[in-house]
């Protein structure tokens, strides 16, 4: 479903992303990994065009991302284009900016209406099954304050599903929360996957990464250093850089 060929992103003098590339089949998991500055927001972020790239391309279910092709010539979406395009693909940020006026129903009932003008009382009942999928059911009328920090993100989650994203992108979606609340999010995450959602997560709980994960990519300085199975990479990784990044984190 995704394609990454060759991307490449600087900011500034500093390169970022270096011939990045990867795939991700439509259905499965993959998981980044990779110490903080690796790149891992920045390639989460090229996917979603909330950054350009310089060079190399994204396809995602046969689309350029932020480029339309005509002939030879390549151009740079409209802005109009660039947010029809982002509907499609979900995300889901450490921080769960949540609309704090708004109730759990109306964050995740607000895109679908306002933003694609779907009719209120079919986007509300569609909500309503979503926070009930990430276990709220019973917190719909409830306030962001008035939520804890694991149940914000199942809010989260349910607003990106609201828009039937064909792809998810999780940028350490539990490093934010009190321990005893990352659970709750790792299995709603891990539902998503056995329901067949294409995903790319970035987190360091390695023990998703090797329940959940089909693909396990390990980043450092802006290069995929190993990519494989949980099996290849988290158990028998190849390369020292892998390994004293996995001491590190477990
Ligand atoms: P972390 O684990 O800390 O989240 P990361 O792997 O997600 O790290 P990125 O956020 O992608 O790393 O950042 C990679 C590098 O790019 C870092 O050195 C960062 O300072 C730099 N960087 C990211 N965004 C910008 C920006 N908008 N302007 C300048 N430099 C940036
Ligand atoms: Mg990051």
């Amino acid at each position: 479903l995704v394609q990454i060929r060759r991307v490449r992103k600087s900011f500034g003098a500093h390169q970022v992303l270096r011939d990045v590339s990867l795939e991700v089949p439509a259905g499965t998991v993959t998981v980044l990994l990779g110490p903080s500055g690796s790149g891992k927001s920045t390639l989460l972020r090229c996917v979603n065009h909330l950054e350009t790239i310089d060079g190399g391309r994204i396809i995602v279910d046969g689309e350029l991302i932020g480029y339309r092709q005509s002939g030879h010539r390549i151009h740079e979406m409209t802005p109009k284009q660039i947010a029809k395009q982002r509907r499609g693909i979900g995300m889901v940020f450490q921080k769960f900016n949540l609309f704090p006026h708004m109730t759990a129903l109306e964050n995740v009932v607000e895109a679908p209406v306002g933003v694609v003008g779907r009719a209120r009382p079919l986007a509300r009942q569609r909500a309503m099954d979503l926070l009930a999928r990430v276990g709220l059911e019973d917190f719909a009328g409830h306030y962001p304050a008035q939520l804890s920090g694991g149940q914000q993100q199942r809010v989260a989650i349910a607003r990106a599903l609201a828009m039937d994203p064909k792809l998810m992108l999780f940028d350490e979606p539990t490093s934010a929360l009190d321990p005893e609340l990352v659970g709750d999010v790792l299995d709603v995450m891990r539902e998503l996957a056995r329901d067949g959602m294409t995903m790319i997560v970035v987190t360091h709980e390695i023990g998703f990464a090797r329940s959940v994960a089909d693909q396990v990519v390990f980043m450092d300085g802006g290069v995929v250093v190993e990519a494989g199975s949980p099996a290849e990479v988290i158990d028998a990784p190849q390369r020292q850089r892998t390994r004293n990044f996995l001491e590190s984190v477990m």
